[in-house]
């Protein structure tokens, strides 16, 4: 029988090789490849005007995005309930409380009215999450955000390549984890066209060593540097950023497949009445997941269906509030609803075209025969 992965990496021989040269030159801490993949990162997003900061992993992007905004104990941070718990620990992660907001049910997209009435004088920040690659809402978290003088972080983890992206001033979270856009292994990076922000990671990455970056990209030490606030091991290491590099020289073939899957998925399913499909720009957007809500309580039958048929499918998110570290003892009726009916269904650049008309005809044969 078929079987397809929910998800997966797209490695080849490319990532194979870059590895092994940089082995042979026996160093891989941070160094020359990080600074390169940097380099190529900026021009990638097309923002002159930004730096990126390679980091361990988009959750580390998230926590030094959050510190270097100084929130800190006891300030509190809106965060959509409905999104992938490293949101929510990058915040706890600097002592700060992060406040589980609704979501709308047509896109996951934080719900400003929701998170209107948690604020609080404690209120410093909110992280929009770009759920799905879905971010046509993002100006009115700016407004809000202006509005009630909060700083804003975004989650762009699920929108690496999306050209759509960078067009704006802010702080973005972008991950190169296993199963991302593009992978480093694990990895991450921050775009800002802060400077001062950027400042402040370039060191805190490196545990908080004044100048540390500066001098491991041209191969030097730094024997007697000061150090002035608090800082972490969550730099990116040169065997990381080489497999990052090799990945985005072919990012286009791994846009074209992504975007291929997702078009058969938009144009395959439209025409099924219990399927509501989430309003992603199928121009720009280069999905990292695709979910799909399953109308008239019949998600877990689906998913047992397709799980029968070799097709791995997901459910994502379980809301962060139902988390027992996070549940603040208030429940959040939209992402409750989207938990219990929205399924994932795979989409990465090894989901064949074969596989696609797989699993489409076999979801269109769940509602025809069921
Ligand atoms: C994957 C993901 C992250 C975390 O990325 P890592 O690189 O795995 O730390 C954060 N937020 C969202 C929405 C994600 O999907």
């Amino acid at each position: 029988m078929r079987k397809v992965k929910l998800s997966s990496a797209y490695f080849g021989k490319e990532e194979a090789d870059a590895v092994a040269q940089v082995l042979t030159t026996q160093v891989v801490n941070m160094g020359q490849e990080v600074k390169l993949f940097e380099e190529e990162l900026r021009e990638f997003f097309g923002r002159n005007d930004a730096q990126v900061t390679c980091v361990h992993s988009c959750t580390a992007a998230l926590q030094l995005s959050v510190q270097a905004s100084d929130i800190s104990i006891g300030d509190e941070v809106l965060v959509p309930t409905f999104t992938f718990v490293s949101t929510f620990q990058a915040v706890r992660a600097n002592g700060a409380v992060p406040v589980p907001c609704d979501v709308d049910l047509d896109d996951g997209f934080i719900d400003l009215n929701d998170a209107e009435s948690r604020l609080t004088g404690k209120t410093k920040a909110i992280i929009p999450v770009l759920f799905a690659g879905c971010s046509s809402k993002i100006d009115k978290v700016y407004q809000f955000a202006k509005a009630h003088n909060l700083k804003v972080i975004e989650d762009a983890a699920h929108c690496f390549g999306d050209e759509n992206i960078p067009n704006r001033d802010g702080i973005f979270c972008f991950s190169f984890d296993p199963i991302k856009n593009i992978s480093c292994g694990d990895g991450g990076c921050v775009l800002t066209t802060h400077t001062e922000i950027t400042e402040r990671l370039k060191d805190m990455r490196l545990l908080g060593v004044i100048g540390d970056t500066e001098r491991r990209f041209q191969g030097k030490r730094s024997w007697n540097s000061d150090v002035k606030e608090l800082g972490w091991r969550l730099h990116m290491n040169n065997i990381a950023a080489t497999i990052g590099r090799a990945q985005l020289a072919k990012f286009s073939e791994i846009k074209m497949l992504r975007q291929r899957n997702a078009n058969m998925y938009l144009t395959g399913l439209a025409s099924i009445p219990e399927i509501q499909l989430f309003p992603i720009n199928s121009k720009t957007a280069v999905p990292h997941i695709f979910p799909i809500i399953v109308k008239n309580g019949r998600r877990d039958e689906l998913q047992k269906y397709l799980a029968d048929a070799g097709i791995e499918t997901g459910i994502q998110y379980k809301p962060n509030h139902l988390l027992s570290y996070f549940d603040m003892g208030y429940a959040l009726p939209n992402a409750e609803k989207l938990y219990s009916e929205i399924l994932s269904l795979p989409v990465h650049p090894l989901v064949s075209e074969d596989d696609m008309v797989y699993i489409i005809s076999n979801i269109q044969s769940f509602f025809r025969n069921t």
